[in-house]
Order: structure tokens, then C-alpha cells, then sequence
């Protein structure tokens, strides 16, 4: 754990950025983007961008790698961090980075500080990664394609999460304030506590033990289970009220399986106070007990946070199908379709900023329509 290197992040140019941008596009159905597409996109001079290129693969920002069919260039995390960095700076939404202060299952969590220097929470969502040294030795066409969908996947579990917070939050849940997402970087409000799992006594047990359990009944009253409520996802303030942290694999009590993902979040708690504090209750919720007054799933899939975007992350978290989903042919194709689509969509949106992007964009579509073909479909 270190600092986020972002030095050199001063020293990139509009036309720098512009290059990343062209790869991240190129990347949304390309395994690897050959040189001449990244200038294609970019709309830049083909011998102007193959020194970019090369600067960026020097700064760890690119890598060039040799495929199967083609070789060409990928965006690597460092990459794709910096180019949702610089929107959020852009944006006056950071103004400084400091360091890293945890490493979860599935992010990397930072402090970083808004423009009037007040500490704020960075989480970088990585999901789907996978070790490209072993994509290319072992070239199965499922690894293929995930290697292709990190950048969607990451990008979706962030909106997911912010999504939800952002639902919580209006509630007046004890969750993070949320402030902004770009791609896979959530801002939040920083936490002032640690998490559940380093705290070894509390002055009162029982009042903690029974304001987890309501919390768990009243997300379920809301419409959604936590899905990972344990002491890692659960803050203690030094007033020891809880905040609950940690979202992408929130789900609505319609789903299938909700009662038995309810009960193994009321049991990690149970198990958790027995264990750390020698706490037991005979008093524990059970998902009978749930009464449904409001409808943040619900709200929650009106946000941005598409019902598609909801199955691509469900499958890449474990979570299972819910009922009523079409056969398996026919998902295939929507999460094919979802996937580029709502990619593009998003470029688009975060793109509208400048005239210069926009270019870009068209001679994408141009590009799109030539002879070149996606590595992800053959
Ligand atoms: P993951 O999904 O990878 O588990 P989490 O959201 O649980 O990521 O964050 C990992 C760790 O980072 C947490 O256990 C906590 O220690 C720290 N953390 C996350 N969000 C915050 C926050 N808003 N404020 C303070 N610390 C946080
Ligand atoms: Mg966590």
C-alpha cells in the first residue's frame, strides 16, 4: 500500500488523454487495439499517435502486447485510473491524492481531498481482472472475453454502488455520504472509525448487536438485502454507531434466493458477536418478519443502474439469476449487446465535454463499420 501515483498525471496532454480515450473505446470490443485504430479514434496522425503510444506504454498507462491475430494496445488499471482521475478532477470533485488505506476483496480504497482540501474516500472498483500473462498462454475464448469486460465490469459495479448509497444515504441510512462516480471510482464521505473486525470491546454490545439487526430488517423493509453484511463492510464511529460500507452486491428482496441471502447476513453477525464478544440472543430477525414499506430496488433500477447492467454484475458476483429471465441463448445476446452498448453510451455522456472528443467519437462509428473485426466475436 502506498500513495496513488498520479505525478505524472500533470504532465499528460489533452492529446495524451485523448489516445487513453481512443484505446478505452477501441477496448469495448477488442481484446488489444492495433496502433492504426487508436489513431482512427483518436483522429490523430498516425505517426503523431505511434509516439504517444509509445510514451504511454513507457508511463505504465498502456501496455502493448502481442495477440493471437493482431498485436495491439491495452489500457492497464494505472490506465483506466487515470483517465476517471482526470474526469473527477476535472470536475473539482478531487483536488489532491494521498494514500491508500485499504485493500478490499474486489477495490482499492484511498484518501484523497476535494478542492477545499477536506478528506474524502476513493474506492477503485476492479473486477473481472485477469492475469494477462496467463490469457496468453491459455487462450479459451471465456477468458477472452473477460479480459475484454474488465473495464465494464469495474464500471458497472461502482455505478451499482454509488447507486445504492446514494438510494441509503436519501433515506438517512448510516451509510457514506456518496459524492461522485466516474467509470470505476466512487467518491465518498470518508468514514471517521475503523471497520467492525478491529474492534475488541465495546462499552455496549447488546445496543450494537441489536441496531445491526434492525438495520438488516430495515433494508428488507426497503426492498434490499445488504448481501455481505459482515464486520469488514460494517465501520465503528468512536460513538460506536455503526456505518455500513461496501455495496456492489446489494440485491432486491424479490430476488429468488433473498431469503437465504437475508439469513446469511443476520448469521454473520450472529456468529460474529459470539465469537468476538461471547454475545448470543435468542432475539434475531427472520425474513417472515420483513413488512416492505418502500421500494429502493426499485428506485435503485431507475438511476442509470440498468436491470442489464444488474445480470452482468450478478454473474460476475455469484449472485444467481432471478426468476423470469429469458433462455440462455437470448441473455447471451443481451449481455453482449449490453455490454457494448452501455459503454459506449457512457463515452458518450462523459465525452459531450469537449468539441475535440466528439470527433472522436465519429470516427469510432466510421471505424466501426470497416473491416476490421472484433477479436471478442471470433
Ligand atoms: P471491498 O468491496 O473491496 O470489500 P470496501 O468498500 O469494503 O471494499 O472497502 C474496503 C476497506 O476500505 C473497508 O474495510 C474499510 O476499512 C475501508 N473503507 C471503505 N470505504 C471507506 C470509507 N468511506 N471511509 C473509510 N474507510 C473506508
Ligand atoms: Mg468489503
Amino acid at each position: 500500500m502506498g500513495k496513488l501515483n498520479v505525478t505524472i498525471m500533470r504532465y499528460l496532454t489533452g492529446e495524451d488523454f485523448r489516445v487513453l480515450t481512443a484505446i478505452e473505446m477501441g477496448m469495448k470490443n477488442h481484446e488489444l487495439v492495433p496502433g492504426p485504430m487508436a489513431a482512427s479514434i483518436a483522429n490523430l496522425q498516425h505517426g503523431g499517435v505511434h509516439k504517444l503510444l509509445r510514451d504511454l506504454c513507457k508511463h505504465g498507462l498502456l501496455s502493448y502486447e502481442r495477440g493471437r491475430k493482431y498485436d495491439g494496445y491495452r489500457l492497464t488499471n494505472m490506465g483506466y485510473d487515470y483517465l476517471a482521475l482526470h474526469s473527477l478532477t476535472k470536475r473539482d470533485v478531487i483536488g489532491s491524492f494521498g494514500n491508500q488505506i485499504g485493500v478490499g476483496k474486489e477495490s482499492n480504497i484511498y484518501i484523497v481531498a476535494n478542492p477545499e482540501g477536506e478528506e474524502v474516500c476513493l474506492k477503485l472498483h476492479r473486477l473481472g481482472r485477469v492475469c494477462f500473462r496467463n490469457v496468453t498462454n491459455k487462450r479459451d475464448y471465456h477468458k477472452h472475453r473477460k479480459s475484454a469486460s474488465w473495464l465494464y465490469l469495474s464500471r458497472i459495479s461502482a455505478t451499482k454502488e454509488f447507486a445504492y448509497m446514494k438510494a441509503l444515504y436519501d433515506r438517512k441510512f448510516p451509510v457514506p455520504k456518496p459524492i461522485d462516480f466516474n467509470r470505476h471510482c466512487v467518491i465518498m464521505e470518508l468514514v471517521k472509525g475503523r471497520p467492525l473486525c478491529h474492534v475488541m470491546e465495546l462499552n455496549d454490545v447488546e445496543a450494537l448487536y441489536d441496531e445491526l439487526m434492525n438495520l438488516i430488517v430495515k433494508f428488507a423493509d426497503s426492498g434490499v438485502i445488504h448481501g455481505d453484511f459482515n464486520e469488514f463492510n460494517i465501520m465503528i464511529k468512536d460513538d460506536e454507531k455503526p456505518v455500513i460500507i461496501d455495496f456492489p452486491q446489494m440485491m432486491s428482496t424479490a430476488h429468488e434466493n433473498a431469503e437465504m441471502y437475508f439469513n446469511r447476513d443476520v448469521n454473520c453477525i450472529k456468529t460474529f458477536f459470539k465469537k468476538r464478544f461471547g454475545y448470543e440472543s435468542e432475539l434475531y430477525p427472520k425474513f417472515s418478519d420483513i413488512e416492505r414499506t418502500d421500494a429502493l430496488d426499485a428506485e435503485v433500477l431507475c438511476s442509470g443502474f440498468t436491470k442489464d447492467m444488474a445480470k452482468d454484475i450478478n454473474r460476475e458476483l455469484g449472485i444467481d439469476e432471478e426468476t423470469g429471465s429469458e433462455d440462455e441463448e437470448e441473455s447471451q445476446d443481451t449481455e453482449e449487446k449490453c455490454t457494448v452498448d452501455s459503454i459506449f453510451d457512457q463515452l458518450k455522456l462523459q465525452d459531450r465535454e469537449t468539441q475535440s472528443d466528439s470527433e472522436s467519437i465519429d470516427s469510432f462509428d466510421r471505424f466501426e463499420s470497416g473491416s476490421v473485426r472484433s477479436c471478442a466475436t471470433t
